[in-house]
């Protein structure tokens, strides 16, 4: 039995970011990944740290497209018919919250946290001298076609109006902007507060980080089961032995809800799959990261490497890689990019978005299990609002007020 101050469940950035802010605060810190650390979500992902796109998933139309979208095999989103009430039941909820109203609602939570992020961000990096392809320099959208580029006109007034700084770019202004983009291109978004990373190398570079102040970390010990006695998690079964903590914080990503149900909590959550191919660096590379428009996808250079990201699909917990679909992302760059000619690739990769009906995480203290922090449900912007979830993590744990309100983050709030 291994005796310890608080269990983290799961090695990707939120579990690694909440390991390493306790550990800062002399906190004695367990954290347990049932494989290696970074495998998950965290590891191929965009890396965009990104305000400017503080928006949910659900949102008016999101939904019928899906559906329409359903019979094409090289969709950016794609829902796999199958049966399974759990996932039935999560796309009536979603339902709900695919309409202004709700879209508009979760605006201001995800621009606090992105905003509290950024500047961690920034502070991480520099005390601990992170090598993480860090750069602050703005996003850009790109459009081919002019009805986009129109209705993109509409979504800066809209996220204006939220506070947040981006700018709409005529076909001049866009290629000043990004050289690398093809003549095609007839305008942009200039997304001023975004920032980029390399992910892996963030989340490994801060596991290192924690480890060195202290906090233990368990690779290939999966979490089986849990004892409680009263409200109370008494132990945490793995494959490497039961631990006695005295609180647990579950970050276990697209898997969260099995463990959760272990413990009586229902946590509406899917995975939804995305890609991504990676590759050195052409000569004529974009110099700042890329949102396709049309193409539904990013493009993000990370120091030597760039990155082609994308493709949202509910198709349950699976990392299988689809070759159409992953084709249609690095066709879909080529729309767009100057330099277009195949490149050796250094890895194709898939992993899963955990996302909750309303497309906001779950951060708190479950009410029905008083020493259960839950962790989860990131969505699209696990990367962006990874540190200031970890702090919060920490704060809670320690039982200090938290420094960003989570009110619209309750773990039951569907229950
Ligand atoms: C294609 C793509 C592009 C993306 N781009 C961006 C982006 O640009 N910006 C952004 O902010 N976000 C982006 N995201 C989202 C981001 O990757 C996720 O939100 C984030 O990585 C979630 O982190 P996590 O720590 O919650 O989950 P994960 O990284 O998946 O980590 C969860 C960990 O828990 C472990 N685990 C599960 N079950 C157990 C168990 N029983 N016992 C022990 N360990 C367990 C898993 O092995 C895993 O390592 C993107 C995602 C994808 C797929």
């Amino acid at each position: 039995m291994n005796y310890n101050d608080i269990l983290i469940i799961g090695g990707g950035i939120i579990g690694v970011s909440a390991a390493y802010a306790l550990a800062r605060e002399g906190v004695s810190v367990t954290l347990i990944e049932k494989g290696e650390l970074c495998t998950g979500s965290s590891h191929g992902n965009a890396g965009m740290v990104c305000p400017c796109h503080s928006t949910p998933i659900p949102g008016p139309g999101v939904l019928w497209q899906g559906i329409k979208w359903m019979t094409n095999p090289e969709s950016p989103f794609y829902i796999r018919p199958r049966y399974d009430p759990e996932f039935f039941a999560w796309l009536l909820k979603f339902r709900q919250y695919c309409n202004e109203t709700a879209y508009h609602r979760a605006i201001p939570p995800l621009r606090e946290m992105q905003r509290a992020s950024l500047p961690l961000y920034q502070e991480w990096i520099a005390r601990e001298n992170l090598a993480c392809d860090f750069e602050k320099v703005g996003g850009l959208e790109l459009f081919l076609t002019h009805e986009k580029h129109e209705a993109g006109r509409h979504h800066v007034d809209e996220m204006r109006a939220f506070g947040l700084d981006m700018e709409w770019l005529d076909r001049d202004a866009t290629h000043a902007l990004e050289p690398a983009a093809r003549p095609e291109v007839i305008g942009g978004i200039h997304y001023k507060e975004d920032a980029h990373v390399n992910p892996a190398k963030f989340v490994h570079g801060l596991a290192e980080v924690a480890q060195r102040l202290g906090a233990q970390i368990v690779t290939k010990a999966q979490v089986l089961g849990f004892t409680r006695e009263g409200t109370q998690i008494k132990t945490v079964r793995t494959s490497k032995g039961t631990f006695q903590p005295q609180q647990v914080v579950l970050a276990a990503g697209a898997w969260t809800p099995l463990l959760a149900q272990g413990l009586g909590i229902e946590l509406p959550l899917q995975a939804a799959k995305g890609y991504s191919v990676t590759m050195n660096r052409p000569p004529i590379s974009p110099r700042i990261p890329l949102h396709l428009a049309e193409a539904r996808m990013a493009v993000t250079p990370m120091g030597a490497l760039l990155r082609y990201a994308g493709t949202l699909e509910l198709s349950g917990i699976s990392t299988t890689i689809n070759e159409r679909r992953v084709d249609a992302i690095r066709r879909g760059a080529a729309r767009y990019l100057v330099d277009s000619t195949p490149r050796e690739e250094i890895e194709v990769w898939s992993g899963m978005r955990p996302v909750a009906p309303d497309g906001l995480p779950y951060i708190g203290r479950s009410r029905k299990v008083s020493n259960l922090i839950v962790a989860t449900g990131h969505a699209m912007l696990g990367v962006s609002m990874g540190p200031v979830t970890g702090k919060v993590v920490s704060e809670l744990v320690r039982d200090v007020a938290p420094s960003v309100e989570l009110g619209a983050f309750g773990v039951e709030r569907f229950q």
